[in-house]
């Protein structure tokens, strides 16, 4: 892994201050300055330095969970990207993968399948880069890396040191973390926990156990896993392609809303996983559909996606503003129906819902 120093490049004046260049919704309007860090001490120098002067920082991956307000960033961009995969370490309970933040996520998920480690696999196809999956512990098709994570490298703005974090210390919970909506740490690397093996983890999600052919907890091929979960994710527009704008967007717009048991009785048939303590997690697409917001719902050049219900898009001529006016009407409409409340799964930028 290449964590040397390297040299932090100015982006000149021009469409490249566009954000909308930096984020898979293609919407956001220009920053102060983008910089660009290739090595870790360089990420970490531009935090520092900007720590120190007082000058607002927003660190960019991939772009793939922020909305940008149209009026853009007054501050500094730095994005990450850092690259490098390395194993630090094998023993009986699995084998340690030191992965760099700016590595793109989906790469690493190709290299653990290819190598036979397991573990990540269900994550496959899911846009953006390594460092940010503990931001919101990413998750899907029954896998979050939280399962996974054995510790976050990350620089400490506070403390002005490297910290290496455990599970615990990163809080994760569902879609989030101690990391998320708060800008103390740039996380620098991760390690990966993963087992040596051919097959997959047990497979945990119905729709995924049926189209493999298989029961809930069973096991089946590395490569398998990765084919059908890629296959099922594009299918509803969740993997990035250019040319298909139901992918212009932020994956789910909102999160599965989770609350008490007895809201659930108030709404009457509704799809729901119950939780431990009193508590159901709703799916936000079937309160978003029987609000009345079908596939396809447009505002002004956004729309849900045609292939999945959370999904909000850039049709090409949208804007921020467009985006979080179809977003309060699907929100208000869902409340007014149901009483129940959708949050926003990306983080905003200079914007509000
Ligand atoms: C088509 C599509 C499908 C998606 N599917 C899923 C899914 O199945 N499951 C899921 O959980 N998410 C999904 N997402 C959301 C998104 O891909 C993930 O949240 C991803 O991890 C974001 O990575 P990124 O590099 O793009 O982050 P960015 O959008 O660049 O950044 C997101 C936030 O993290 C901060 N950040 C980024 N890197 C660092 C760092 N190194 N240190 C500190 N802060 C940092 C940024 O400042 C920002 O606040 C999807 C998105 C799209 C577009």
């Amino acid at each position: 892994m290449d964590l040397r120093v390297g040299v932090v490049t100015d982006t000149p004046l021009g469409p490249e201050r566009f954000l909308s260049a930096y984020t898979t919704l293609r919407l956001g309007g220009p920053a102060g300055t983008v910089t660009t860090a290739v090595h870790t001490d360089e990420a970490v120098g531009a935090v520092r330095a900007a720590t120190a002067s007082g000058r607002r920082l927003l660190v960019l991956a991939g772009g793939s969970n922020v909305v940008i307000g149209d009026d853009g960033f007054d501050g500094e961009v730095l994005l990450l990207r850092t690259r490098g995969v390395e194993v630090t370490g094998e023993d009986a309970s699995g084998v340690l993968v030191r992965v760099a933040a700016g590595e793109p996520w989906d790469d690493f998920v190709g290299y653990a399948v290819s190598s036979g480690l397991s573990g990540v696999e269900c994550l496959s196809g899911i846009p953006g880069a390594a460092g940010s999956t503990p931001i919101q512990n990413v998750g899907a098709y029954g896998q979050e890396v939280a399962h996974t994570i054995e510790a976050v490298h990350a620089y400490d703005r506070r403390a002005d040191e490297i910290r290496v974090m455990t599970p615990e210390e990163c809080r994760f919970g569902y879609r989030t973390s101690v990391f998320k909506h708060d800008d103390r740490y740039l996380v620098t690397a991760v390690d990966f926990r993963l087992s040596r093996s051919g097959d997959s983890a047990p497979i945990r999600y119905a729709e995924l156990a049926r189209s493999l052919g298989a029961a809930a907890g069973d096991r089946v091929p590395l490569r398998q896993a990765r084919d059908t979960v890629l296959k099922l994710r594009a299918g509803k527009g969740m993997v990035l392609d250019p040319e298909d704008r139901d992918t212009w967007s932020v994956g789910s717009f909102f999160t599965n809303p989770v609350v008490p048991a007895a809201v659930l009785e108030s709404i009457g048939e509704a799809p729901n996983w119950p939780g431990a303590d009193g508590t159901v997690k709703l799916p936000a697409a079937w309160l978003i559909e029987h609000a009345g917001f079908p596939k396809g719902f447009a505002g002004d050049g956004v729309a849900i996606s045609g292939k999945h219900t959370l999904a909000l898009t850039n049709r090409g001529s949208g804007t921020t503003t467009a985006l979080l006016d179809l977003a309060r009407t699907i929100r208000d409409g869902v409340r007014a129906r149901f009483g129940v409340e959708l949050h926003p799964e990306p983080v905003l930028i200079d914007c509000a819902l």
